[in-house]
């Protein structure tokens, strides 16, 4: 008989949640294709009792001092760094990416908590003496209240710190509801925080699935919402907390380009398509899922994306040498390699196939290769749709401007990348192409933590992009202050609308 596998509770007030949910899920290793742990399912009274635990703290939490919050959240990156092994292995124990993409994430979340390290000088107001006589008036930024964060599988511990820290260094306090995949990464990360002194009921992590999300983003006291996950959902969350007068910024899918001109370096540019194709099996919201050949280089590009491509080594993301992992979920696997047959179907050239791939020691792993089309056209649902798996499209364009429509008419609008060696073609693309991260010869443009990250069209809902200076203006509320200290004349009352002097 099988050990019953653990479950995974929430967080709530600085402590498991240790009453029994209605609902729980299945937790699987990916490689493995078995359930490893479970984790609990939250309805309307885990919610609301993480809410009241946000709300109960507000106010103290916002009183703390700047350089206290900042003292914290120090404190917090030097147990992330002590610990970035674990996080990692967790990462990939429940994903299923390869070890070292699962630690590339935990360094670019950490980049952020390094960010929110300077919310002294982040929060800081504008001061303008003497707008009229004897009259001073100033802005400041205050935090909003309790903020909640919805966040996607596919980076269950730098996605929700692109927004977390950020929030909390602003004086906020946060719900966090991860993945229900990948869900053991949020709990570390809560943990720690609070073992970095974080105040109970700061930082509340609630699992569960859309019933949660519903519960959490109507909820009456949730002033914000951040959303990172898929369109529909996007567009979802968006309707609904906007229509409840909330502050939403809603993060989509994508169906990110990569246009290669006649003149750029084909060796580069394979090298690139591949990394950015086919690492974390392709489950990126910055995965270059295609490619636009600007003709006459598509047949020789096309063959070394594809040499590259066969040689990559899947497997077990927690083995050495491994390039990369399994596909998160079974269900999710049948779903890429449907599209995988489609494609054949619709009459796209299935230039590498990975659908027969086996992998030693691992039968029931949910796998799937590389996959490469060739010839895709734009009406085939490989091209329509974001598959988010490893499944890269190439289609040909005759000409630049070609090239640039194809992009600016696709619906998503999240990264694109152009490899050139033309400054001046580089220049004219990075001003047309309508996109809100562009890569010049750089596959995946990720912006540091101290710029921001957000895309256009259906890969974003809402006004700001997530972290950096962005991340600080979406969490905080402008206030002026108008002030005058100075006896004033007596000149008796005046009702006309006040005017500088
Ligand atoms: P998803 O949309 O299925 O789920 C995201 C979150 O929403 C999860 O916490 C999930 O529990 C919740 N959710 C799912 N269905 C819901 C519903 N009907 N109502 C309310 N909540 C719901 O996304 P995923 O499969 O976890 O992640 C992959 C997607 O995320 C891809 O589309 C990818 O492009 C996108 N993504 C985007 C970015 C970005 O920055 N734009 C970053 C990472 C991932």
């Amino acid at each position: 008989m099988g050990t019953t596998p653990e479950l995974i509770r929430h967080f709530i007030d600085g402590k498991p949640w240790d009453r029994e949910s209605e609902r729980e899920g299945d937790v699987f290793d990916p490689a493995a294709g078995r359930v490893i742990r479970r984790v609990a399912l939250s309805g309307t009274a885990e919610v609301r009792a993480a809410v009241e635990a946000a709300k109960a703290v507000s106010e103290r939490w916002q009183d703390v001092s700047l350089t206290r919050r900042a003292r914290i959240m120090f404190a917090f990156r030097e147990i992330l760094e002590s610990r970035r092994t674990q996080l990692a292995r967790t990462i990939t124990q429940e994903h299923g990416k390869v070890l070292d993409d699962a630690a590339g994430e935990i360094a670019r979340g950490i980049e952020v908590v390094e960010f929110a390290c300077g919310i002294p000088h982040l929060q800081k107001g504008e001061h303008s003496e003497q707008v009229s006589t004897d009259v001073d008036t100033w802005s400041v930024r205050q935090p909003l209240g309790v903020v909640a964060g919805i966040t996607p599988f596919n980076f269950p511990a730098m996605v929700p710190m692109w927004m977390f820290p950020i929030a909390i260094a602003c004086g906020n306090t946060f719900v966090l509801k991860p993945s229900e995949r990948d869900p053991s990464a949020s709990m570390l990360l809560a943990e720690w925080f609070a073992e970095a002194g974080l105040p109970d009921g700061v930082l509340n992590v609630v699992h569960g699935d859309r019933h949660t999300v519903d519960a959490l983003i109507t909820h009456p006291d949730v002033r914000a919402v951040s959303f990172v996950g898929s369109t529909p959902v996007a567009r979802h969350i968006y309707a609904t907390a906007t229509n409840e007068g909330k502050r939403v910024q809603a993060l989509g899918g994508a169906k990110n380009h990569m246009v290669v001109l006649p003149d750029a370096d084909l060796d580069r540019a394979a090298d690139a398509a591949v990394s950015a194709g086919f690492g974390s099996a392709g489950e990126r919201c910055m995965a270059v899922s295609v490619v636009v050949a600007v003709e006459p280089v598509g047949d020789a590009l096309v063959a070394k994306i594809a040499k590259r491509a066969e040689s990559l080594v899947v497997g077990d993301g927690q083995t050495d040498g491994v390039d990369m992992g399994p596909l998160v979920t079974g269900q999710h696997c049948h779903r890429v390699r449907t599209y995988v047959e489609t494609g054949v179907s619709q009459g796209a050239e299935l230039v590498v196939d990975g659908r027969d791939i086996d992998v030693a020691d691992r039968p029931d792993g949910f796998w799937l290769g590389p996959n490469v089309f060739d010839h895709v056209t734009p009406e085939m649902s490989v091209y329509t749709d974001e598959i988010f798996g490893p499944v890269l499209c190439v289609l040909r364009a005759e000409s630049y401007d070609e090239a640039v429509r194809l992009v600016n008419d696709n619906p998503y609008g999240n990264g694109v990348a152009l490899f050139t060696r033309d400054g001046g073609a580089a220049r004219l693309f990075q001003r047309q192409i309508e996109a809100g991260m562009v890569g010049i010869n750089v596959p995946i443009p990720v912006p540091m933590a101290f710029h921001s990250f957000g895309g256009w069209g259906e890969s974003l809902f809402g006004d700001t992009h997530v972290y950096g200076p962005d991340g600080v203006r979406f969490y905080t509320r402008a206030k002026v202050v108008t002030a005058q200290w100075a006896d004033p004349h007596l000149a008796g009352p005046d009702l006309g609308f006040p005017t500088n002097r």
